[in-house]
């Protein structure tokens, strides 16, 4: 009987970065796997897209130095640049592509001794106000980059969106306008989707998209599922019964008694908790996939284990396999009853699940 397994089905997760291509079939592209692939596995995740993909893209330099030490000798960049100057040897000698949002960057580019010129993406804020430099300071930041002999030429640009999963909102048309007025006079590169942007708005492909959730099939909309845009889940989290037990009307299930049952019934006891990653914010009525049909969470998530009611004339039995998300129940539907995004959900998985690569 297996507790908390995280399968991760292999040829889904290439057919969703095949899918993602056909998007944006002139664009080139790197596939984003930092935080351990969307908790898919940072190795596994990259060795699968490998051939299919031009590169990689993290948040941290720990994750491009597990790249390389994995074998993989593609593109890497580093989606919020390095922290430190004493991170540029190590750029140069991995060949770790950096972007630079910051002054301070800047400075440490023009005062480090490197052997090698590292290879420079300028982070342009077109709206979302969260990294990146202003509009009125490009000008200034392409010259100094120009002129330094650490950088790569010709820079290249990226951007980032804030309301892209928005159809209806005019910010992100007005993202991609700042973008390529601002980086009209330059010859470099331009970068501009993640997800959303590829998915919903084609003006943004230009030559490097970078697919992070939608490669793993879960939809960067949260009121839709991968399936609306051909992508197949890749992540099927399950575990397995461990009890199954009669309550009466009346009475409490759980911590806390959050849970009164209204009839006679029967509790399925699942060997899953928050200490596996299934938060704990999960309320009751949130769904979960038993035996061919959904059956409600009841009763307050525990660290190893959570209580679903599985009805008054259930024929399930201790040791069958529930899933809490992936395939047949979206982690997208698992999100929005919890009030999160499944982003989160296959995201913050604990080292205690099992990971079962198909
Ligand atoms: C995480 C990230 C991505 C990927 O975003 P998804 O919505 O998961 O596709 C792309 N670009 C940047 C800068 C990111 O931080």
């Amino acid at each position: 009987m297996k507790a908390a397994t995280a399968h991760i089905d292999i040829d889904a997760l290439r057919h969703n970065f095949s899918i993602l291509k056909s998007y944006a079939p002139d664009s080139k592209a790197l596939a984003v796997v930092k935080a351990n692939g969307y908790g898919h596995g940072l190795l596994e995740v990259a060795r699968t897209v490998n051939d299919l993909c031009d590169g990689f893209a993290v948040a941290r330099i720990e994750e491009a130095l597990a790249l390389r030490s994995g074998g993989i000798v593609k593109r890497v960049l580093l989606l919020e640049g390095f922290f430190s100057p004493s991170d540029l040897p190590i750029l140069v000698i991995n060949n770790i592509e950096t972007v630079v949002h910051t002054p301070t960057q800047l400075e440490a580019l023009e005062q480090a001794e490197l052997e090698r010129p590292v290879s420079v993406w300028l982070k342009i804020d077109t709206g979302m106000h969260r990294l990146g430099i202003r509009p009125e300071e490009v000008a200034d930041f392409v010259a100094r980059l120009e002129a330094c002999d650490n950088v790569q030429k010709p820079v290249r640009f990226i951007t980032h969106f804030g309301c892209a999963d928005e159809l209806d909102s005019d910010v992100t048309a007005r993202q991609i306008e700042a973008f390529n007025t601002l980086t009209a006079p330059y010859e470099g590169e331009h970068s501009l989707a993640a997800s959303p942007g590829i998915l919903l708005w084609p003006d943004s492909h230009q030559d490097w998209i970078r697919p992070g959730v939608s490669m793993y099939g879960v939809s960067p909309l949260a009121e839709k599922t991968g399936a609306d845009f051909n992508l197949k889940p890749v992540m099927t989290l399950t575990s397995s019964l461990i009890a199954v037990r009669t309550v009466k009307q009346g009475e409490a299930v759980g911590y806390g008694a959050n849970w009164v049952s209204e009839r006679d019934t029967k509790i399925g006891v699942i060997a899953i908790g928050y200490g596996d990653g299934y938060p704990r914010m999960a309320p009751n009525g949130t769904p979960v996939y038993i035996n061919g049909r959904i059956v409600p969470l009841s009763g307050r998530v525990s660290m190893d284990m959570l209580t679903v009611d599985l009805g008054p004339d259930a024929a399930d039995q201790v040791g069958d396999e529930a899933v809490l998300w992936g395939e047949p129940l979206p982690s997208e539907i698992v999100a929005q009853h919890i009030g999160t995004i499944a982003y989160e959900l296959v995201t913050k998985l604990t080292a205690r699940v099992n990971m079962h690569y198909r």
